[in-house]
Parts: C-alpha cells; structure tokens; sequence
C-alpha cells in the first residue's frame, strides 16, 4: 500500500496519517472480535506504533485477555469508531482497524487466526496462512503472512 496513507473515523473528529508501510494484514475471527466490530470479523493492519500520528481525541478502553494481558483499544471519543489497539506485551506494535482507511481497496488479510470460530458462510482463500486460535509466538503470523505475500509476487 501506499504510505503516507490517510484515514478516520466515522464522524471526523479523529484522523491519522500512517507513515510507513504495515507489516502486515489479518482477520481475526475470535467471538471477541465478532462482539467488538458487530460483525464476522476484525481485519486490521499490525503497525509501529511509532509511524502512526493521530488528530482528534481518543478513548482508551482496557480490557484483560485470557492470558491476563492488557489490551487498550482507542476509540474517537465522540462517535466511538475504534481506530487501533496496543497489547502491553508489544507496546511497538499497534492493530490499526483497516475500515478506518480512506482508502481501502488493497486491504486483503494475509493471515487468518481464530478460524474455529469463523462464520461458516466465509469462505476462505485456501493459500492464506490460517490458525484455528491463536498461535502463542506472533511470529508465526508474521512468517504465514509473509510466506503468502511471497506466493502472490511471481517468481
Ligand atoms: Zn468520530
Ligand atoms: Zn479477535
């Protein structure tokens, strides 16, 4: 994708710029994430936290995982349209929700995880790296999302 790229979120009180490329895309299809976006799935961006500039006022929210990690999503703080989220584990890293871009026509999910729990009417890309939960090292995402990227790109 091209950076810098633009985004915001629903009402325009909060927009950013992302100044570098992402390392890459997934779909996260846990309950949780079904709940969060009031949909069958989250996809998002995993980002430096560090190339994302953000107008606008934000809303924390806190919530423990299961593995007793914190996790903070930020929110606009007038219509509530999530825009990223930072585990404590990785503070470098940050989950941009990739509706959130103005442009949104190159999002494609390099990696799925938390396929037991998929809605069973999507179908799946059968060459997409995909995890029934979640795998414990998060450079195993990484490695399915690159090993992907690199099945696209012609020899
Ligand atoms: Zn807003
Ligand atoms: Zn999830």
């Amino acid at each position: 994708m091209k950076t810098p790229a633009h985004g915001s979120c629903q009402c325009g009180s909060v927009s950013y710029t992302l100044g570098a490329e992402p390392l890459f895309t997934y779909a996260c299809h846990c309950h949780t994430c079904q709940r969060r976006t009031g949909g069958a799935c989250s996809v998002a961006l995993v980002i430096l936290t560090d190339s994302l500039a953000v107008q606008g006022e934000l809303t924390p929210w806190h919530r423990t995982s299961d593995k007793g990690d914190t996790n903070t999503r930020y929110s606009c703080a007038s219509c509530g349209n999530v825009i990223y989220g930072i585990g404590e584990t990785s503070p470098e890293l940050a989950k941009l929700q990739s509706g959130t871009l103005d442009d949104t026509s190159e999002i494609e999910p390099e990696v799925h995880m938390w396929t037991v729990s998929k809605q069973p009417w999507i179908n799946l890309n059968p060459d997409v790296g995909q995890f029934e939960t979640q795998p414990e090292d998060q450079l195993e995402l990484l490695q399915a999302a690159l090993d992907y990227r690199a099945s696209k790109t012609p020899a």
